[in-house]
């Protein structure tokens, strides 16, 4: 059997490898953590950065193909990797993801709904932003993710002093727009240009992070379509071959897209217990050229993320220097039949951090959503 590579030892790489387990691959992951999720579940884990030839070469001698779970990989690493073995997605469309003044430019040129934006690289820049675009949100350009390297801002000053606290940063300054909710395509293209997209998901956040996703959304049939439709005209773009997300906002009954993931999505992780092939299949097929699996939903869906906030206890010293927690009381969640836990066996759990999900699935899609948002609740999650 083939040997697969993946770049990134995260949750979303620790999903691929079971995936690809299941088929009967081996991988081998490379990242530096020598308690990455994924490195700890592979059949060889290279300790080592992703800028380090040495095990770039191991890593493309040893593998027929080679993928990522992680959008900040250097696209010079891809690019570099592709000499040697087949690697998808490719250099180019990583590099148009992991920037957003790459990104929203290329959402300009392709005639694709976004929130109205300015590439912001210096104070003159910030000066001279339309005032269209306030209030809006700075972000850096470049490996800001849950939220982090954004700021809110009212005017110009506080775009100015944002832009100064994030060092001058190449940055994008967004108009912010007023949402009546998000929602998210997740879709796999294989190298023929097949596309399937799965469910569109619904997606809630809490500080920034997804909190809970809802699979189908609630949104109208035809928001849905174009969501689909929107997606994939990304992918084909892109020439994008594996598997991929596109975040969507929702405002005044429009489409705009916020950004896409060059990789599986967390919510997409709804699909490996609601469809017949889950996103990290579809990615193990795309990436060793088979065909893809069918991405029908056979249940509604809800599946909310249970971050390191529930592990903490404020009575309980902690084993270390991370603080007071405890494994939560799993019993509760373990109790509703058509619940499924999937916990990521990271070692420390930390506030903000994703540690583990659960997903509800049911005929019923009220009634999923009812049932998670009161295991939720139960397990101790608790909205601000
Ligand atoms: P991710 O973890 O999804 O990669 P991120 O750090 O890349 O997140 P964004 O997706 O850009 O961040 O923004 C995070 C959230 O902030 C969005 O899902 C949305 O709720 C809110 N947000 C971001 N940009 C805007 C905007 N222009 N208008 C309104 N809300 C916004
Ligand atoms: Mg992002
Ligand atoms: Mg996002």
């Amino acid at each position: 059997p083939a040997t697969l590579g993946m770049l990134g030892g995260g949750q979303l790489g620790r999903f691929f490898v079971l995936a690809a387990h299941e088929m009967g691959y081996k991988v081998w992951v490379l990242d530096p953590d020598p308690n990455s999720p994924a490195g700890v579940a592979a059949d060889r884990h290279l300790k080592a950065e992703f800028d380090d030839y040495a095990a770039l070469d191991q890593l493309a001698a040893g593998c027929a193909a080679i993928t990522t779970e992680f959008e900040n990989v250097p696209a010079g690493t891809l690019d570099y990797l592709a000499k040697f073995v087949p690697v998808r997605p490719s250099a180019d469309a990583v590099a148009i993801c992991q920037n957003r003044v790459a990104e929203k430019t290329f959402l300009a040129n392709n005639g694709i709904p976004h929130a109205p934006f300015a590439p912001i690289n210096t104070e003159a820049d910030v000066r001279n932003a339309p005032s269209v675009l306030f209030p809006g949100i700075l972000k850096v350009a470049r490996f800001g993710y849950d939220g982090k390297g954004q700021a809110r801002v009212a005017n110009h000053d506080e775009a100015l002093a944002a832009f100064q606290a994030f060092k001058g940063e190449a940055c994008v300054l967004e108009q912010m727009l007023k949402l009546d909710y998000e929602v998210s395509v997740v879709l796999a293209r294989d190298e023929h240009g097949k596309v399937k997209c799965f469910p569109t998901a619904e997606n809630a956040h809490a500080r920034g992070i997804l909190d809970v996703s809802i699979a189908p959304a609630r949104a109208s049939g035809c928001q849905r379509d174009t969501a689909e439709e929107l997606a994939e005209r990304i992918a084909e773009q892109l020439d994008y071959i594996g598997t991929m997300a596109v975040e969507f906002f929702v405002s005044r009954g429009e489409l705009y897209v916020n950004e896409m993931a060059p990789r599986p999505h967390n919510s997409g992780h709804y699909t490996i217990d609601a469809c017949v092939t889950d996103q990290f299949e579809q990615q193990v097929r795309a990436l060793v050229g088979l065909p893809l699996g069918d991405a029908r939903a056979h249940s509604a869906a809800v599946m909310v993320n249970l971050l390191g906030d529930i592990w903490y206890d404020p009575t309980q010293p902690g084993p270390d220097s991370h603080g007071h927690y405890r494994e939560p009381d799993w019993s509760q969640l373990l109790a509703i039949p058509n619940l499924k836990l999937h916990l990521y066996g990271k070692h420390h759990a930390r506030p903000g951090r994703k540690m583990g999900h659960f997903t509800v699935i049911d005929a019923d899609p009220a009634k999923a959503v009812a049932t998670a948002m009161a295991a939720r609740t139960a397990i101790g999650i608790r909205d601000e």
